[in-house]
């Protein structure tokens, strides 16, 4: 069913009777082309691109809950294309792009929303690496602006400007940035991909692997045996878990990301703002609710949820920026596991097993990265060999000393 201002009318006009399911409820084949494990954003945006730009067709996706159960539906919803390194550059403008339209794309209201980012500086050294980020991005035809400290307070005239351990100086803007309703992009590509023929296939969770002669040929889960030519692995913060059951070890830890939003307010902060000084970032929500969120709770975990000491931590780091947050009530708090790679970049590659492809490793920043993920898994999947915009993202580069480090963290993955 078509999405239009006519089919809106017209489900009005009889009393909304006429709506039909979004995508089907189908019970597992015994045998797919390809199986992408995991319903998140990435897991449904490869199916569709499979289904869609290669042509392939019979094509399940496997969801242990239901979709968008995962950080998929755990996120603050930014997105932003401001990287610094090749590698990283084309793939998130490449993502950004897709956002552009996928909307029109999809015939799905997405609520992408390019009501800009800005990141904070607070000393001559943060400025001069903005200054150079800024630089890199406009080479690489992105859109960058260095603000004064004068230009932000125009702009957001709440924070806190003398805040004497982090002083204001400026910011570097990313108009293009944004934000997207989470939910809709899962619900958006799930509608696509069905309308395409994917089997969307939730409460079934892959519990191992069938091999023969090393091959994947197919994967065990709660609802039976199902064959398979090739086998994706789309499951973020359970990546390491479900790659155990085929023999491997991957550079990746699992570390829990909480999330808070608060009671609605009228509308105050235009963009997303971050204040990665003090661990703190913010934008509103279309409802009103503050959006915020801030540092990985510092131990290994895959539970969906947050400890007390972070939750205070972040809140403070929203006190220093901004005082008048201390008004204004915490209605929810939630907690999504975080697949942190040793150089906080990700992987899209084949695996060492035969027929097994990886998607993983997005760290805290891979919603924005959803469709270039999806059409850069699918391209691997299908062509079997690396989309050009992905093509960095090998996961033999820490062997060959090639990572990308885009926050020179070194391999840490709870800093990245
Ligand atoms: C609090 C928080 C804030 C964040 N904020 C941002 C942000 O503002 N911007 C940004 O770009 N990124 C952000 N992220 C990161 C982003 O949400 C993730 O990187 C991205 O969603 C991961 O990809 P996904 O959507 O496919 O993952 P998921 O939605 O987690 O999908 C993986 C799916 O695999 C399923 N699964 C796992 N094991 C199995 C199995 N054995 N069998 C079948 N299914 C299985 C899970 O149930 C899950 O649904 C944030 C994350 C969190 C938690």
């Amino acid at each position: 069913m078509k999405y239009s201002i006519f089919s809106l009318a017209r489900a009005a006009l009889t009393g909304h009777r006429g709506w039909t399911r979004a995508w089907r409820d189908p019970a597992p084949k015994s045998r797919y082309d390809v199986i992408i494990i995991g319903g998140g954003g990435h897991g449904l945006a490869t199916a569709y691109f499979l289904a869609k730009e290669y042509g392939i067709r019979n094509v399940a996706v496997l969801e242990k809950g239901w979709i968008g159960s995962g950080n998929a539906g755990r996120n603050t919803t930014i997105i932003r294309s401001n990287y610094m390194l090749p590698g990283n550059v084309g793939f998130y403008e490449l993502s950004m792009k897709l956002w552009e339209r996928m909307e029109q794309d999809l015939n799905y209201n997405t609520m992408v929303s390019q009501r800009g980012i800005i990141n904070l500086y607070h000393s001559d050294a943060q400025r001069d690496a903005f200054a150079r980020r800024g630089n890199s991005m406009r080479i690489n035809g992105i859109d960058a602006e260095l603000l004064d400290a004068e230009q932000i307070r125009k702009e957001l005239p709440f924070l806190n400007y003398a805040n004497p351990r982090f002083p204001i100086m400026g910011g570097l803007a990313q108009r293009r940035g944004g934000t997207a309703r989470h939910d809709a992009v899962v619900w958006g590509y799930a509608r696509a991909a069905n309308d395409l023929g994917v089997d969307i296939i939730q409460n079934c969770e892959v519990t191992g692997f069938q091999r023969t002669d090393g091959r994947i040929t197919g994967v065990e889960t709660t609802r039976g045996s199902i064959g398979a030519g090739k086998v994706g692995m789309a499951v973020a913060g359970n990546t390491s878990r479900v790659a155990s059951m085929a023999g491997l070890r991957l550079p990746i830890e699992s570390h829990v990301l909480q999330a808070f939003v608060t009671e609605a307010i009228k509308p105050l902060i235009p963009g997303v703002v971050t204040f990665g000084a003090g661990h703190f970032y913010i934008s509103q929500s279309d409802k009103g609710g503050l959006v915020f969120g801030g540092d990985l709770d510092g131990y290994n975990s895959y539970a969906q949820r947050g400890n007390m000491p972070t939750m205070e931590d972040v809140c403070e780091g929203g006190m220093a920026v901004m005082p008048m947050i201390g008004r204004v009530r915490l209605l929810r708090q939630w907690g999504g596991i975080m697949d942190m790679s040793m150089d906080g970049t990700p992987i899209i590659d084949r695996t060492p097993v035969d027929g097994l492809y990886l998607n993983a490793g997005w760290c805290y920043g891979g919603f924005k990265a959803t469709p270039a993920s999806g059409l850069t898994f699918a391209h691997l999947i299908a062509r079997d060999e690396p989309h050009k915009e992905a093509s960095c993202f090998r996961l033999d580069r820490f062997r060959r000393g090639a990572t990308i480090d885009e926050k020179g963290q070194g391999a840490q993955p709870n800093l990245h």
